[in-house]
């Protein structure tokens, strides 16, 4: 099978281009065509001389990009979809209306291997990583539904971005590409359990996304007992390598802290969490817990936390719960269980 042309960046195109003995600045065209034009023919793409496509028609193929299997449209507005690959691969990605803003939240992978115990796609265990294009497809479907546009995109479906990277990297390259969809890196934010590698990684790169860390507990057995991944990378050394990326990129980054009534949000885990991560600069956004199938919601407890944390002189964000009656919620997304 050939290799799909919307897998690469265009440095790559273009190496290929001139590997088949074309100008390497035909990739700009080649770009707009199957990125923004939609083009899946590549024996005739919009704008492309037929010599350069009679070169990369024997060497590429263009996948189609499936559109949405199923759509479902919570009270609130966020609006939920459900894509499935060539494979019978799932993946669900949402559009989230906040304020005047519209905001994607795609999935990295179908499923997740990181079993956190309170996450529906952990439940679901990992059926594979999506490649570029099928997250691009994500990115599209999503971008259908946004009349005036996306404000941001966030990686915080299915899936944990950072055991995807090198798909992840390569999607954010060609969505950000200004022959691409153009779309500012400075608006995509990943959010990880802590891949410790990748947050070195992305430090030293020259990407320019915003870095998000799900912290959900601060205290190690706690932690350990709800997101596994504690075992393989504890989240003290989490947070040295994020000061460690805080301070190569002179950036600020979020921490996720899940809210579970009884569990992690008595006055001494506000203390815990405020002494961890004290001087980084950053943000907690706090977000009460959704059980799977079943509403959750902000209790009194929240609110206090958040004073806690605030009086302990961090800054917070109390996340508003957007799609619970349609299972597109934080931690809710199951694939439809499919
Ligand atoms: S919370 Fe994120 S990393 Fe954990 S199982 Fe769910 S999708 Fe995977």
């Amino acid at each position: 099978m050939k290799p799909d042309i919307r897998e690469l960046t265009r440095p790559e195109l273009e190496a290929e281009l001139a590997r088949l003995g074309e100008k390497p600045s035909h990739a700009a065209a080649v770009y707009l065509a199957v990125h923004r034009r939609k083009g899946e023919d590549l024996s005739s793409l919009p704008g492309v001389p037929a010599r350069v496509l009679a070169a990369l028609s024997p060497a590429f193929s263009v996948s189609p990009l499936p559109p949405p299997e199923k759509l479902r449209v919570s009270r609130d507005g966020t609006r939920k979809m459900l894509l499935r690959f060539s494979d019978g691969a799932p993946a669900e990605c949402v559009v989230l209306p906040a304020k005047d803003r519209l905001v994607a939240c795609l999935s990295s992978q179908s499923g997740c291997a990181c079993g956190c115990t309170f996450c529906a796609t952990g439940a679901l265990g990992l059926r594979r990583s999506l490649t570029a294009p099928e997250i691009i497809a994500q990115f599209e479907a999503c971008l259908k539904q946004a009349d005036g546009g996306l404000s941001s995109l966030v990686f915080m479906g299915m899936g944990e971005p950072f055991l995807n990277w090198d798909n992840v990297e390569r999607a954010i390259r060609i969505l950000s590409d200004s022959r691409g969809r153009h779309f500012p890196q400075a608006k995509m934010t990943l959010s990880t359990v802590g891949i410790i590698p990748v947050i070195e990684k992305l430090a030293a790169s020259d990407l320019k996304v915003r870095l998000a860390v799900s912290v959900v507990a601060a205290e190690q057995e706690q932690r350990a007992r709800l997101v596994p991944m504690e075992r393989t990378y504890p989240l003290r050394k989490v947070i040295e390598a994020v000061k460690s990326y805080c301070a190569a990129k002179d950036a600020h980054v979020m921490f996720e802290y899940i809210l579970f009534p009884g569990v992690n949000d008595r006055p001494s885990d506000a203390a815990l969490l405020a002494g961890l991560i004290g001087g980084i600069p950053c943000r907690v956004n706090l977000i009460p817990y959704n059980p799977p199938g079943a509403p959750g919601g902000e209790t009194p407890r929240v609110k206090e936390f958040q004073r806690e944390l605030i009086a302990a002189g961090l800054r917070t964000y109390l996340r508003p719960e957007k799609g619970g009656d349609i299972a597109a919620a934080c931690g809710q997304l199951a694939a439809e269980r499919s």
